[in-house]
């Protein structure tokens, strides 16, 4: 395991930055949701506690991949090797190659996270575990085909953050994004999954918002739902290694924003991404709300928590142009604050793209195309932004 790892270094528990502390808060506890948010122990209909399929979670542990799911209510676990993998291949229908564990566990993250030049680019954002809303979203712009297969070329499609948390298909929804940024980097082609706050609660073992489905699917492998997405797990490396903030053309791609506070304090995207892999994703709360730096990052002015652009009354277009400036960009696109559909902010500077995909009966994307922005409606239909 030693050697598969030489060249990952997470879990940076030291902290080099020097901030003016002028806009800091001093968090003693983490921002919450509004209660009235709360909705974990719904009933799906997709969703049956005597039947409950999931999975398939891939683990490299000691030299070996070890594949567990659940089905009809029991955990299922089988070691793979090369020669078996076709049929959990086949089992769970996707595509997927057996290099890509080794490959993805070595990957160094690329905190960066600049891109220029792109045609086309379609975004959505908190789909929490919605995936039949994601389906037909990415089928009706053409991001996918029938067969979930990539048909979006050399375009870039951004999720941006909270896939996890709330509904019932969270692991069908991250096996597509999986699956769809392989594709795409064979045809020119990208996917960006930025984390939302919800990946993090996860990853840093918030379970508050966990779907009752995967406290059951938790507790038959007799672990926590954390756990299933430990570092050694293909999909729970995976997202450690994704950014917070991406700048595309001229637009910033953000889970909830950038705030004034955030640009008085110096923090650059690629600085920021590197903070959140290094010493966010993954590390206890006590750590982070001790550490100024951290607890300001996972606050409400911080990237992944800020609802300011929504809800702060004293913004000003002023403020806003400071922070487009700081960045370089023209505009910023956002999820977090749930809205009924696509919404711009101040002009045309600040797009609010969560279209409440999470309540499971609609949604839109955001499309970029021959320089126009739309919002594209469940039923296809596109309107200039
Ligand atoms: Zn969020």
């Amino acid at each position: 395991m030693k050697g598969i790892y030489k060249h990952i270094s997470f879990f940076v528990t030291g902290v080099f930055l020097f901030l003016s502390a002028t806009a800091f808060n001093n968090n003693t506890s983490l921002p919450k949701e509004d209660v009235n948010e709360i909705n974990v122990h719904v009933e799906s209909p997709y969703f049956s506690k005597s039947n409950i399929k999931d999975g398939p979670y891939f683990f490299l542990e000691d030299n070996h991949v070890t594949v567990k799911w659940i089905y009809k209510n029991r955990p299922v676990e089988r070691h793979i090797y090369g020669k078996n993998f076709n049929v959990v291949k086949r089992k769970f229908g996707f595509e997927f190659n057996y290099d890509w564990i080794q490959q993805d566990l070595t990957t160094e993250p690329d905190f960066v996270q600049r891109y220029s030049n792109v045609d086309k680019i379609i975004a959505l954002s908190d789909v929490h575990g919605q995936y039949d809303v994601l389906v037909r979203l990415l089928k009706r712009f053409e991001v996918i085909d029938d067969h979930f297969n990539w048909t979006y070329g050399n375009g870039h499609l951004v999720v941006l953050g909270d896939i996890m948390d709330r509904g019932d298909k969270v692991t069908e929804s991250l096996w597509l994004i999986y699956r769809l940024e392989k594709q795409a980097e064979t045809v020119g082609g990208k996917v960006h999954f930025l984390l939302g706050n919800h990946e993090i609660m996860v990853l840093n073992s918030d379970a508050r918002y966990i779907h009752e489905k995967y406290l059951t699917t938790a507790r038959l492998f007799e672990t926590t739902y954390d756990k299933l997405y430990s570092e050694s797990n293909l999909i729970g490396n995976w997202l450690r290694k994704k950014p917070v903030m991406v700048t595309i053309n001229d637009m910033l791609f953000v889970h909830a924003g950038v705030s004034e506070d955030f640009v008085l304090n110096n923090f650059t995207r690629s600085g920021t991404n590197k903070l959140f892999t290094e010493n966010i994703v993954g590390n206890s709360w006590k750590e982070i709300l001790t550490n100024q730096t951290l607890s300001f990052l996972m606050g409400n002015k911080g990237p992944v928590w800020y609802r300011g652009y929504f809800e702060d009354t004293t913004l000003t277009e002023e403020k806003i142009n400071t922070i487009l400036n700081y960045f370089e960009i023209n505009h910023i696109i956002v999820g977090h604050t749930s809205m009924p559909n696509i919404v711009t902010l101040f002009g045309d500077k600040i797009y609010g793209i969560d279209s409440s995909i999470k309540l499971g009966d609609y949604g839109e994307v955001f499309i970029y195309e021959n320089n126009t922005y739309y919002r594209g409606t469940i039923s296809g239909t596109r309107i200039e932004l």
